[in-house]
């Protein structure tokens, strides 16, 4: 398959551009979700998973108005601030193609200069964090997630070991039950599953 297939604009086409072709979880990934189906993902960090969910996710937020500080459209919720940043990259470099903003918020750092990029340049349609720290900005109303109309819960599995199971709780219930919602996780025990028939509708499951 190729680039072309997936349907994005010729715009969002220049955040793949240095790319030779879609790597396997994409090339599966992009059918279901652009086609606005929940999805379960098995697979790990390093398959370009980010643009799996990351060109969709993109697709939906030009397609709408422009973000206000904190009010993200796309959130992506990561176990660590590692995996987090390494996310948030990827949204990064493709900015200058696709225009849309991302923030990264997480935990043991000082909340003032999360607080201020949010307030940089306009609002960031794309919010990656760390489950505890988000759920601090939301409690001080600092991030409000009615807009939010793809949720991602990359490394589900890793959140779950971590003890992030009440804050996903939390963050899930205070989106849109309208969502899209997109799951990745390495393995497949009965808590991720659990997690999934809860806050997923109907999952198409991919494995590679
Ligand atoms: P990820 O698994 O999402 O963390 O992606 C790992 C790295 O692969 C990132 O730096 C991406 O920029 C890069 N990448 C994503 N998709 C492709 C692709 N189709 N071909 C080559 N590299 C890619």
């Amino acid at each position: 398959s190729t680039f072309e297939d997936a349907g994005f604009s010729k715009e969002l086409l220049r955040v793949t551009a240095n790319f030779q072709k879609p790597s396997p979880i994409q090339a599966q990934s992009w059918p279901i979700v652009m086609s606005g189906r929940d999805m379960v993902g098995i697979a790990a960090t390093g398959s370009g998973k980010t643009l799996a969910f990351g060109m969709p996710a993109l697709t939906q937020i030009r397609s709408q108005p422009p973000c206000k500080p904190g009010q993200p459209i796309c959130l992506v919720l990561a176990p660590t601030r590692e995996l987090a940043q390494q996310t948030a990259k990827v949204f990064d470099d493709a900015g200058e193609a696709s225009g849309v903003r991302c923030v990264c918020v997480y935990g043991g750092a000082p909340k003032y200069e999360q607080k201020n990029a949010m307030k940089a340049g306009g609002g960031a349609a794309v919010i990656v964090a760390t489950p505890g720290r988000l759920r601090d900005f939301m409690e001080e109303g600092v991030i409000k997630l009615d807009r939010v109309t793809m949720l991602v819960l990359d490394e589900a599995d890793r959140m779950l070991d971590l003890g992030f199971e009440p804050e996903i709780r939390a963050i899930a219930g205070a989106t849109r039950a309208d969502r899209q919602t997109v799951m990745f996780s390495a393995t497949w025990p009965m808590s991720v599953q659990s997690l999934a028939s809860e806050f997923m509708c109907n999952p198409v499951r991919v494995r590679i």
